[in-house]
């Protein structure tokens, strides 16, 4: 690991000013980053703590909730009204890593979370992400973890999010601090594709710290659920995901949202699924409608390929099962 500096601010004024600086990085639950200076992948100069930041609360706002961007994983997953209200973010953080890592994991963090595309960590071949314009080791390596949508020519590797995936199906939006200036940025917009710029994946600023993610109610709750398909039970990263929800009435679906994880480079919406679905009654045929509308123009690679097939089951096995159908 190379050196730098630590500073653990009492406050977010002073943490923004103190991130501000070029090659600052903020440090949350450290699942991500401390991992990635040991390996080298990445050095800040300066690494400030938000642990002393009052920023860890879930509360009611509005009609909706508002969690804190320290709030744990497992805190977050386990909170009574997410779990009545959004069972489809419990259910996606449950998913993910291990209770050791849940348990350290805050939300912030999780939006920030790096790939585990496995070249990003190795500081023995190219990686335009980890080193911008030196190529992409991926595209004739081995790539079956690898993306099958929002690739390009510069990188093809995969969002490693579950929570993000159920917040992009939720239409979560990501408050920031900067200095006086405050942004809230629909989770949509907040990751960016990997384009020219991998190196680039989200809209922040320099300094910009996450303080709170909020969730507007949710017409979904009775009717969804998150589906990960992996090699193994625990700790292991998403070969496909599926987030859904519905909203039924009169045996036709009023609204649907389906969101994708593990095939993408960022939290995939596919607005065309859930387009399919209104009006639909909830049914196999639709499902499997919806599906294809969703991988209309995926970008296999030689060694996934399998995830175009993959990602369809998973987004039909999800909708049956929010529906209720086991
Ligand atoms: Fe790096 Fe992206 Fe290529 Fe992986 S796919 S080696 S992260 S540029």
């Amino acid at each position: 690991m190379k050196p730098f500096t630590y500073v653990r601010p009492a406050d977010a004024r002073s943490a923004i000013a103190a991130a501000g600086a070029s090659g600052a990085s903020f440090l949350a639950g450290g699942t991500t980053l401390i991992d990635l200076m040991r390996l080298e992948v990445m050095s800040p100069t300066a690494v400030v703590d938000l642990g002393r930041l009052p920023l860890a609360a879930i509360e009611r706002h509005g009609d909706g909730i508002r969690i804190g961007a320290m709030a744990r994983n497992s805190e977050v997953a386990t909170d009574a009204l997410v779990v009545e209200r959004y069972p489809l973010l419990a259910q996606a953080l449950l998913a993910g890593a291990s209770p050791q890592v849940r348990n350290m994991a805050t939300v912030g963090g999780n939006l920030l979370q790096r790939t585990r595309c496995p070249y990003f960590r190795d500081l023995a071949v190219s990686c335009n992400k980890r080193a911008p314009g030196t190529g992409c080791a991926a595209l004739e390596g081995y790539t079956r973890s690898h993306a099958i949508l929002g690739t390009s020519g510069s990188c093809i590797a995969t969002h490693p999010s579950d929570m993000c995936v159920a917040l992009a199906a939720l239409d979560a939006v990501v408050h920031t601090r900067n200095g006086g200036r405050e942004r809230a940025i629909p989770i949509g917009d907040f990751h960016t594709l990997p384009g020219e710029q991998p190196e680039v994946e989200n809209v922040l600023e320099q300094g910009e710290l996450i303080t709170h993610v909020e969730l507007p109610a949710s017409p979904f709750a009775a009717h969804a659920h998150y589906v990960k398909v992996r090699d193994r039970a625990a700790f292991a990263f998403a070969l496909a995901a599926a987030a859904v929800g519905l909203d039924v009435a009169d045996g036709r679906i009023r609204a649907a949202r389906i969101a994708l994880g593990g095939v993408a480079t960022k939290p995939w919406r596919s607005m065309e699924a859930e387009q399919a679905l209104v009006g639909q009654p909830p049914s196999r045929a639709s499902f499997e409608r919806a599906a294809a509308a969703a991988l209309v123009e995926p970008k296999p690679r030689r060694d996934n390929a399998f995830k175009v097939g993959l990602a369809k089951r998973t987004i039909v096995r999800a909708l049956e099962l929010a529906w209720g159908k086991s």
